[in-house]
């Protein structure tokens, strides 16, 4: 606490992210980033982009970028936003679309930025219980509100909602904005960008930080009605209209354009995530449907903080969450087939 604090900052309970250890001899799998590099042409437009330019602001709009995403996608460039990073989106969208005036609903049991989000910009939360099988049911969103924000996949659970709810919850709140955030969907979802025609209080957020390799790069998009992309644009040029910096659109433009490397990661991603779920069955753990690149798991006889703490002294870093319900779980990201080897190894000297 600090006298020169205002009201607001006093108030805050700002997030803690995963840990990231400078000792790079730890399997990490903490915090969900892919294992892979990002694609090697990512990397040569980000050295090309090094040059003398630099000295100038880059483009406000992140036109290049944003038409590279509009065209992949097959929308209008105008149904687009880039930013840096769907945490810094998903604050736009939050201080654009929500009314304090009313209760924004997520998830109990989601990402726990939203929280903390919904704190700065003074906005009341509740909070929407998860059934037992950890899915959302929408049926439950079905109270008086002013937005809604769910992942799809969730995270921490990486259960995937039907497209099918999407649309239900969209019909159901037409005067609301409802953001679903796919930081994850590209691991076996189906994207909910096809329903934006449909539905113009859809936001679509999702990252190049996880299917694209690129977490350090802080690239997000958000699509939509272009009256919610109008709003995400107010907010970002009374903000910093200079969100992306001149070597990470050049990378990112790069990241898009190669399909087939994003592709091939991703499928190596999927199939040791299935691999390793069997392992994980056959060694008594309770594991869910993931469609993200993490699993969540239990285990039926010992304690996820016991686990936590026998796999960190391996060198294996996952995360456990000390909250209401899940404390009984960790969640692992899937890495390489080497690290989930180790990781595998390591459990079996500790179950
Ligand atoms: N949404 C969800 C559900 C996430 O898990 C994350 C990553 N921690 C993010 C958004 C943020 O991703 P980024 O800011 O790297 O795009």
């Amino acid at each position: 606490m600090s006298k020169f604090w205002s009201p607001l900052t006093a108030s805050l309970v700002p997030y803690v992210p995963g840990e990231q250890p400078k000792d790079k001899t730890y399997i990490k799998l903490n915090t969900n980033e892919n294992p892979y590099p990002p694609s090697p042409k990512v990397i040569a437009a980000i050295k090309n982009a090094a040059n003398a330019d630099l000295r100038l602001y880059p483009d406000p709009t992140c036109e290049d970028l944003v038409k590279a995403a509009a065209a992949y996608y097959g929308l209008p460039a105008g149904q687009v936003f880039a930013g840096n990073g769907s945490d810094e989106i998903l604050a736009f969208a939050f201080a654009a679309f929500f009314d304090p005036a009313k209760k924004l609903l997520f998830p109990d049991i989601t990402y726990s930025f939203y929280k903390v989000y919904a704190k700065l910009y003074g906005l009341r939360a509740e909070l929407i219980p998860l059934d037992e099988q950890f899915q959302v049911r929408v049926e439950d969103f079905r109270v008086d509100n002013g937005g809604i924000v769910v992942p799809n996949p969730n995270a921490p659970t990486a259960e995937l909602l039907p497209l099918d709810d999407i649309r239900k919850l969209l019909a159901d709140h037409p005067d609301q904005v409802v953001i679903i955030d796919e930081a994850y969907i590209d691991f076996g979802g189906q994207s909910a960008i096809e329903l934006i025609g449909d539905y113009p209080n859809l936001l679509v957020v999702q990252t190049l930080s996880k299917s694209r390799s690129l977490a350090g790069l802080r690239v997000g998009f958000a699509f939509g009605s272009e009256e919610l992309i109008e709003g995400l644009n107010r907010i970002k040029n009374s903000f910093n209209s200079y969100t992306i910096d001149r070597l990470a659109l050049a990378g990112a433009v790069a990241a898009i354009e190669d399909d087939d490397y994003f592709k091939g990661t991703t499928a190596k991603v999927v199939a040791t995530r299935e691999r390793v779920t069997e392992q994980l069955l056959a060694m008594d753990f309770k594991v869910t449907d993931s469609k993200a690149n993490f699993v969540f798991i239990s285990h039926n006889r010992l304690e996820a903080q016991v686990i936590f703490q026998q796999l960190r002294d391996k060198g294996v870093l996952v995360r456990y969450f000390n909250q209401p319900r899940i404390d009984g779980y960790l969640r692992v990201s899937i890495g390489t087939d080497e690290e989930m080897d180790a990781f595998i190894q390591a459990l079996q000297e500790i179950v």
